[in-house]
C-alpha cells in the first residue's frame, strides 16, 4: 500500500492515483465487482446530480459560490481525499486538476463547481442551515436518500479497490497489468 496515498500532501497524492492508474488500470476495470460499482456509482452520481437541480440546490450553491463569495468548499477539504478516492475519480474519467484554481478554496474547486465525481462522505453529506432552511423538506429526504447510496458505493468500491491491488504501490512494477 503506498504511504503516500494515505499521508501525502495531495498534489503527492495526485501523482501517486495517476501513476498507479496508469500501471494498475486494465486490472482493476477487469474486475467485475468493482467495474459493476464503478457503472452504479456513475449512475447513483448522477441521480443525486438530478435531484440537487431539482430541488435548486445547484442554483443556490452557484450563487453563494460566485456571488455571494460563501462557498463552502474551503482550503484543506481536499486533504480529506485518499489515494484510492483519487483512483476512482480516474476510473470515473475526472481529469484531475494540477494545480488549485482558486489558493483560498478546496483543490478540487472549479469555476463550474467540484470537479469530482466520487466525493469524500464529508462532501457529500454536508448542506449549510440556508440550504436547510429553504429547501423543500420532500426534495430534501429524496435528496438524502439518494447520497446515501452514492455514499454506500464510494464506500465499497474504495475498499475493493484497496484490495484489487494489495500491497501494491504504483511505483513498483506490475508486470500482469501491461497485457
Ligand atoms: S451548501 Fe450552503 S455554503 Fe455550501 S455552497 Fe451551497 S449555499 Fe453555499
Ligand atoms: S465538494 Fe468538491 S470542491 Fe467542494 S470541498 Fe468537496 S471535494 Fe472540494
Amino acid at each position: 500500500m503506498g504511504a503516500i496515498a494515505i499521508s501525502g500532501s495531495i498534489t503527492e497524492k495526485i501523482s501517486w492515483a495517476r501513476k498507479t492508474y496508469e500501471k494498475t488500470g486494465k486490472l482493476i476495470l477487469r474486475d467485475e465487482e468493482t467495474s459493476r460499482l464503478l457503472s452504479d456509482l456513475q449512475r447513483a452520481v448522477t441521480r443525486s446530480k438530478g435531484a440537487m437541480e431539482e430541488a435548486g440546490l445547484l442554483d443556490r450553491c452557484r450563487i453563494c459560490d460566485e456571488v455571494e463569495g460563501g462557498s463552502c468548499c474551503g482550503k484543506g477539504i481536499e486533504n480529506r481525499y485518499d489515494g484510492y478516492l483519487l483512483i476512482i475519480n480516474l476510473a470515473l474519467g475526472v481529469d484531475l486538476p494540477a494545480e488549485p484554481w482558486d489558493e483560498k478554496s478546496c483543490f478540487f474547486l472549479l469555476p463550474g463547481g467540484c470537479c469530482l465525481k466520487a466525493r469524500h462522505v464529508i462532501c457529500i453529506n454536508y448542506l449549510c442551515k440556508d440550504v436547510l432552511d429553504h429547501v423543500d423538506p420532500a426534495a430534501l429526504k429524496e435528496l438524502r436518500m439518494l447520497e446515501g447510496e452514492e455514499i454506500n458505493l464510494v464506500f465499497h468500491l474504495h475498499e475493493r479497490i484497496k484490495e484489487v491491488l494489495g500491497p501494491r504501490d504504483g511505483t513498483e512494477p506490475l508486470n500482469q497489468c501491461n497485457g
